[in-house]
């Protein structure tokens, strides 16, 4: 019975024992299994106690902190990480202690955190960490932390920032950067008050016509250029007006470019707002220095200005957009007067709500007898009229007649003038036809024609109809254009007036104002233009030397290619006669005759050529 009792102890022993021994096994698999994936992982895992000390360490930890994981063992958690960094998270990781993971997202904890580790090196690295909690009987609460050296990672995040908020060819802050800059300064006013501060709006005047005329490569080059001027001047500026010993914030940014020939500096610290100006005065200075022209022999250097608008913070607004548009409203005043500055008012907004007007009541004319045309003859001595150019006028229900001045150049900017120039061409012809089936065949009219409408693809189209329209012989008609028309893409332009010369026999091309665009008088030899009107600012200053000798000079070389010629802007007997002294007959200028109505035009022709009419009135276009 003894024996029977003992035998059953010993084979219930020995099954404990084998149960024992497969636990053991099991554990030891699972103690394998874990610390495999421990081993294989990249990122560095360490486990800490509740009292912060470290418990375990992987061998990647060894990459991650450049110590021996065993070293690490028992050692403070803290001193992974700079000593101010730990100080700033500690609560933050204590956190990860106490919350299981629905826990997390009730308190708004990540499940991973960002933050600086220290190298045993004493290098500092970026990491992220993620925390898993577990409990064991022994020791209590363990904390994993899986540790990744995300260095590379954030230098890509840098570079895709930079990429984003940057201009690639200047390598300024962009449009973007410049909101977040302003916002930022804007809170820091909020905060500490009694600061002032300044936006300058920067638009480079000329600027399109060298990209236009020169070709981009060109214009890129002058934005490189002045881009470095703008940060020579800041700079200078920086050190007139820093207050001594007191040094800026490093990484505010202050110049930016918002795209095309804008750019905006960010003037943060300023004692009087009259800083800005002294700033802005520096700007337009050097801006205004000649800037060589690569590999360039007709224009070896060419000369820009800047228009600056300048609105003060906090007296011009304390919100982005207000300021925005304080600034941009100043700068376009500048610019109405060109390479110089202007501080905002508010009477300026009330002006800008006039141009607006302005431009709503111009489209709105276009269709209507609003839009009319008057003319002023050409005169020759010997022969009296013998053509005229039209003038477009905007009589104004409320504000009377408009001069072109004072809407053509907004046309054009706006697009109007390519509506506005069809009523234009229309009416033109319409006279002409009239003229040509009234005994006046030998009478030409000009019409000015405008870049923008030049560059209308449907501008033959619009040819074609005026003409047939009134049955006019081109013959009779001729378009005045400005040599930035030529400038712009010189074979495509001389390509299209070509073929518009065949399109329409007779037709013929002048170029405006001759002589204050570039005038390379090499290139006008090229162009299939058949005359030449000399700009009026050279007739009009005739008593002055420099003058005469462009007066001159043009005259010969016109006379050189057999082309005709016209002055205008003659205001007297004198410059009358000294133009007709150097073979120039062709005169328009208040000295004859000042623009008229088509009526007046009429009986002005009827007199001289002594024609008895009856019948008075020609009559305003009705039918569209
Ligand atoms: P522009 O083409 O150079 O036209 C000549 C301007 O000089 C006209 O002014 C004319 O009245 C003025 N003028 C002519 N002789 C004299 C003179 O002896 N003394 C003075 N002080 N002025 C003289 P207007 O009609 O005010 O036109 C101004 C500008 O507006 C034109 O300059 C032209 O650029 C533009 N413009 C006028 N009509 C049209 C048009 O139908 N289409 C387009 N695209 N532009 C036009
Ligand atoms: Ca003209
Ligand atoms: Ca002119």
């Amino acid at each position: 019975m003894e024996q029977r009792k003992f035998q059953i102890v010993d084979s219930l022993e020995s099954e404990e024992n084998d149960r024992i021994a497969q636990y053991e096994r099991e554990l030891e698999d699972l103690h394998n299994r874990y610390s495999a994936l421990a081993e294989t992982s990249t990122d560095a895992i360490v486990q800490i106690s509740e009292d912060y000390r470290i418990l375990y360490a992987n061998s990647a930890s060894m990459g991650v902190f450049q110590t021996d994981p065993a070293t690490l063992i028992d050692t403070p958690f803290a001193d992974l990480f700079p000593p101010a960094e730990y100080k700033r998270t500690r609560q933050t990781i204590r956190s990860y202690f106490e919350a299981n993971l629905e826990d997390r997202q009730q308190r708004g904890l990540s499940n991973h955190l960002e933050l600086l580790g220290l190298t045993a090196a004493g290098e500092i690295v970026p990491l992220e960490i993620s925390f898993g909690l577990s409990v064991s009987a022994e020791q209590g609460r363990i904390m994993t932390c899986i540790i990744r050296d995300i260095t590379e990672r954030k230098k890509t995040e840098r570079k895709l920032r930079y990429l984003a908020y940057h201009d690639k060819l200047t390598d300024l802050g962009n449009r973007d950067l410049f909101a977040l800059s302003l916002k930022e300064y804007l809170n820091e006013v909020r905060r500490y008050g009694n600061t002032k501060g300044a936006l300058l709006f920067l638009d480079l005047d000329g600027f399109k016509k060298v990209n236009d005329t020169l070709g981009h490569h060109v214009g890129d080059a002058i934005l490189v250029e002045c881009t470095r001027r703008l940060r020579n001047c800041l700079r200078e500026s920086d050190q007139i007006f820093r207050v001594e010993g007191e040094e800026r914030e490093g990484a505010m940014e202050d110049l930016f470019r918002f795209g095309g020939d804008e750019f905006v500096v960010l003037l943060p610290q300023l004692q009087d707002p009259r800083e800005a100006a002294v700033v802005a005065q520096k700007i337009i200075k050097d801006i205004r220095k000649p800037y060589p022209v690569p590999d360039s022999v007709s224009f070896p250097y060419i000369s820009l200005g800047v228009s600056v608008g300048i609105a003060v913070v906090p007296d011009d607004g304390m919100e982005i957009p207000t300021l925005i548009s304080n600034a941009d409203v100043a700068m376009y005043r500048a610019k109405e007067r060109g390479n110089t500055y202007m501080f905002f008012t508010k009477e300026m907004n009330t002006q800008v709500t006039r141009r607006l007007q302005l431009e709503e009541g111009l489209r709105r004319a276009v269709e209507t007898p609003q839009i009319r045309l008057h003319f002023q003859p050409i005169h020759r001595r010997g022969r009296g009229v013998v053509g005229m150019e039209a003038l477009v006028r905007w009589m104004h229900p409320e504000e009377g007649e408009i001069c072109p001045d004072d809407f053509v150049a907004l046309a054009e900017e706006t697009g109007v003038i390519i509506p506005l120039g069809e009523v234009i061409l229309r009416k033109a012809c319409r006279f002409l036809g009239h003229l040509q089936h009234h005994g006046f065949a030998d009478l030409f009219v000009s019409v000015n024609i405008s870049p923008r409408q030049f560059d209308d693809p449907l501008f033959e189209r619009k040819i074609v109809n005026a003409i047939e329209r009134y049955r006019v012989d081109p013959r009779g008609l001729k378009f005045e254009v400005t040599e930035g028309v030529f400038m712009r893409h010189p074979e495509s332009a001389s390509k299209r007036i070509h073929e518009l010369k065949v399109q329409f026999p007779g037709l013929s091309f002048v170029i405006d104002d001759f002589g204050t665009g570039y005038s390379s008088f090499s290139y006008l030899s090229q162009l299939p233009v058949d005359m030449i009107k000399i700009d009026q600012s050279f007739v009009m200053g005739l008593n002055q030397t420099h003058n005469r000798k462009i007066v001159r000079s043009i005259i010969n070389l016109v006379k050189s290619m057999d082309l005709g010629v016209v002055a205008e802007g003659v205001m007297d007997e004198e410059h009358a006669r000294y133009l007709e002294e150097h073979d120039c007959y062709n005169h328009q200028g208040f000295f004859y005759y000042r623009p008229m109505t088509v009526n007046d035009l009429l009986k002005l022709l009827w007199r001289e050529r002594k024609i008895r009419q009856t019948e008075t009135d020609y009559g305003e276009e009705c039918e569209k």
